[in-house]
């Protein structure tokens, strides 16, 4: 399905089958010398059916195209190699670049879930019924590398590159100041709450989350052109909610706890999830892992803000309330 958005800019919506995000969005910009495809679906059939099916009723030359990716996630990532000719720039960010210059980043995620409590026989399978293990792209492709503040100008728009880490490190928006309107990515969704995670205690995902929306939460908007579903105009009343949402969920985590020293898994399995399922042991195993992911998100962020204590001395990583 094809939608002209704005005067050259087109929505292809891209189904994303089994995925509870349900479609991708992505948005064709046509100019006379270059084109732009902001964001492309999973490296899979129908994904590549519905992108080959939609350029060609735009008309779109892909050896005149180049590409924009928001963040490293596959349903965003999953089929620009494919798509891109050797004429084509890539724009991503230098930051989620670095995921694909590591071999071994799965192992180190898969470690990570370990020692956080994920079940030690559930671990491949959770692997191989992780998206992005199926539908990244084949071959990493040769990027041009943009960080904050960087332009890209394609016809007359023009749109500045915002870092917005937090739904994953490299994350970047795209905002044209003349025209108002935002490429929120996945940092901003308006039917669902994008999913924040943490895979290294390193990175406090949950607290640099808030501090991008805080980023984006003055500019002027028309339009929020986000990476699923619905558009919307209303930005800053979305960001309240969302940040309302995420204070909400570590006062969860808080109770889950209670006065109990627990692992991540077992704080995600007590948490209260929006999904079908009667109980966490029906979960689909990706949606473990997610789940898992986004309790270690919050324990962090917890644990940043003085509410929880880690303890890192056996091989099971445990938290508990700091004021036990
Ligand atoms: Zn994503």
């Amino acid at each position: 399905m094809i939608e002209e958005v704005r005067d050259r800019l087109y929505r292809i919506e891209v189904p994303l089958p089994n995925s509870p995000l349900k479609e991708l969005n992505s948005f064709v910009i046509k100019a006379d010398n270059r084109n732009l495809i902001i964001d492309t679906g999973f490296n899979r059939e129908v994904c590549w059916e519905t992108m080959q099916k939609g350029l060609a009723e735009l008309k779109i030359d892909l050896s005149r195209t180049d590409f924009m990716i928001t963040h490293m996630h596959a349903d965003h990532s999953g089929l620009v190699t494919r798509l891109a000719t050797e004429n084509s720039k890539i724009y991503f960010s230098r930051i989620d670049a670095k995921v694909y210059d590591k071999d071994n980043s799965w192992k180190d995620m898969i470690d990570y879930a370990q020692i956080n409590g994920f079940p030690p026989d559930e671990l491949m399978k959770a692997l191989h019924n992780h998206p992005g293990y199926k539908y990244s792209p084949k071959t990493v492709p040769k990027f041009n590398l943009i960080d904050d503040n960087d332009i890209i100008e394609i016809g007359d728009y023009r749109l500045k590159c915002i870092a917005t880490p937090g739904h994953t490190e490299g994350h970047i928006c795209l905002y044209d100041e003349d025209k108002k309107i935002l490429f929120s990515g996945d940092h901003i969704l308006y039917d669902i709450t994008p999913h924040i995670e943490s895979w290294s205690y390193q990175i406090n995902s949950l607290k640099n989350y808030m501090e991008s929306l805080d980023k984006v939460y003055h500019l002027p908007v028309d339009i929020v052109l986000p990476g699923h579903r619905t558009f919307f105009n209303d930005l800053k009343s979305r960001i309240d909610e969302l940040k309302e949402h995420h204070l909400i969920r570590a006062d969860e985590v808080m109770d889950v706890l209670g006065r109990t020293e627990k692992n991540a898994y077992d704080i995600a399995s007590g948490m209260t999830w929006d999904i079908d399922c009667e109980k966490w042991e029906d979960f689909p195993i990706a949606q473990k892992w997610f789940a898992t992911g986004e309790a270690i998100a919050h324990l962090r962020y917890l644990e940043s803000e003085g509410r929880v204590k880690r303890k890192t001395d056996k091989n099971i990583i445990t938290f508990s309330p700091a004021n036990n």
